[in-house]
Parts: C-alpha cells; sequence; structure tokens
C-alpha cells in the first residue's frame, strides 16, 4: 500500500515536473521568438520604407502596421495577399515585389488591384508561422468547420473564430472592397490551389508557372481564408503556393506573369 502511494506520488511529481519544463520551454521561446528572422526583419523595414504609397490598413497584435497599396479605380477588383504565415517569407516577397512592378505599370481601364505583401507582420519579422498570440491566421476565420485545433494539436486557430487583429483585418478588407477574385501566396508545396469558383483562374495562372492546379491541397484546413472566402463566399480564391527551396530569382519571371494574369483575367 505504502509501495503504491509512493509509486503514485511518484509519478504525480514526474508528470508536474513534466509539465513545468514544457510551459517554461514554451515560455522561453516566445521570449526569444522576436529575435530569429533577421531576414523577415529586413523584409519588413523594407517594406515599411519602399516610397510605393501605402496605406495603414491595420495593426498587428504587436502593433506593427499592415500595409495596403491600392491601384487603380475600375470595377474589376483583384486582391493579392501575402504572408498570412510568417514563416513564409517568399510569399511575402513576392506580393511586395509586384507591387512594385505594378505601380509603374498601365492598368486595364476596369481594373482595381489592392495588394497586401504582409498580412501577419509579427510573425514575418519573427520567422514563426503564427501571430503573436500563436494563432495560425490562417485558420482564424469564423467559418462552418473551424476549430481550434486540427488533429495535431501543433497548431493553434486561437480561442474564438476571428479572434485575431490580422483576421479580422483581411475580413474587413473583403467587406470594403468586394473582389471579384482573390490570390493569397504561400509556400512550400509548389501548386495553384483553388477555393470557391477559382477553377478557371487558377488554370490561367498555372499556364505562366506549370505548377499544378488543384482543388484540395490533401489535409482539412478548418476556418481557413480560403474556405471563408471562396468556399463560404464565393470569390473564386486562389491560393499560389511557391516551391520549397527556392531562390527569388527562380520564381519571380514566371510568378509576375501569373499574378498579372489574375489581374487581367475576366470571367467570360
Ligand atoms: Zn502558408
Amino acid at each position: 500500500m505504502i509501495g503504491s502511494f509512493s509509486r503514485l506520488r511518484n509519478a504525480t511529481l514526474l508528470v508536474l515536473l513534466t509539465l513545468i519544463t514544457v510551459q517554461c520551454s514554451s515560455l522561453f521561446k516566445s521570449k526569444t521568438a522576436g529575435e530569429l528572422s533577421p531576414q523577415g526583419q529586413a523584409l519588413f523595414r523594407e517594406v515599411a520604407e519602399s516610397d510605393l504609397p501605402w496605406t495603414v490598413w491595420d495593426k498587428s497584435v504587436q502593433q506593427r502596421d499592415i500595409y495596403l497599396l491600392e491601384l487603380g479605380s475600375g470595377e474589376d477588383v483583384t486582391v493579392i495577399f501575402g504572408g498570412f504565415h510568417g514563416n513564409e517569407r517568399l510569399g511575402a516577397e513576392l506580393v511586395f515585389r509586384f507591387a512594385e512592378y505594378l505601380y509603374r505599370e498601365q492598368l486595364p481601364a476596369d481594373a482595381r488591384v489592392i495588394l497586401v505583401p504582409v498580412v501577419n507582420p509579427d510573425g514575418l519579422v519573427a520567422g514563426t508561422r503564427s501571430n503573436a498570440g500563436r494563432v495560425d491566421v490562417n485558420r482564424n476565420f469564423p467559418t462552418a468547420n473551424w476549430q481550434p485545433y486540427d488533429g495535431s494539436r501543433q497548431n493553434y486557430h486561437g480561442p474564438s473564430p476571428a479572434s485575431e487583429p490580422e483576421t479580422r483585418a483581411v475580413m474587413a478588407l473583403l467587406d470594403k472592397y468586394h473582389p471579384r477574385k482573390i490570390v493569397s501566396v504561400h509556400t512550400p508545396l509548389e501548386v495553384v490551389n483553388y477555393d470557391g469558383p477559382g477553377q478557371a483562374l487558377a488554370e490561367a495562372m498555372a499556364r505562366h508557372n506549370g505548377y499544378p492546379v488543384k482543388a484540395d491541397i490533401g489535409y482539412p484546413t478548418p476556418g481557413s481564408f480560403g474556405t471563408y472566402a471562396g468556399v463560404e463566399k464565393q470569390i473564386p480564391v486562389i491560393t499560389l503556393e511557391l516551391p520549397r527551396r527556392a531562390t527569388f530569382g527562380d520564381i519571380w519571371p514566371a510568378n509576375r506573369e501569373a499574378l498579372w494574369e489574375a489581374v487581367r483575367f475576366r470571367e467570360e
């Protein structure tokens, strides 16, 4: 009896110690996270200091600016997002360079283009997928299938749908601009994924970059932006996934043309 009591006590102590260790190590990670990505910090600084006529659309958890560039004033609105996931720097860089490029080009008369290169600036400077509240912004949208975790419990979707300022900033943007089509740039799956009525646009874009077109990326994405805007609001949403281990020079010419295609594309 005494033996089993002390075994129970030892087991309880072990569980407590493990919990404390896990808590401490995650605290440690969040404290140092801001120092982790010099490249992310450099890219965010470059966006902030560029001479493009940005609007500060909203603020992140840590009060960083979420920049928006509006070009043209036509009826056909295309919205292009980058940097939902802060550790996917190449996607944010593509949208930023495309904003610089498009600013100097002549848009079709009926076009308006809204570019937000860094949806999640805290994640970009920290080099983390999630925002500063440790929430995956691309799983935080108020969809019918929202849930706080997916299978692994590694990836937190927030305390409630639309709990994060970055999520609400994206929702408010759709309410204001009513886009006809949306592109959201990610890494690393090398695919042109679509949600909602986006197949024709996905195929048109894929003719430029040669990536496979897919309606499904192979795993469930509850609360994703594609489900929110594509499936539920029925706006064509393209999730452009750039390849793993590519340099910017590798992906630029073909994906500049793919994004141009999205701007010029008109539903027949
Ligand atoms: Zn992503």
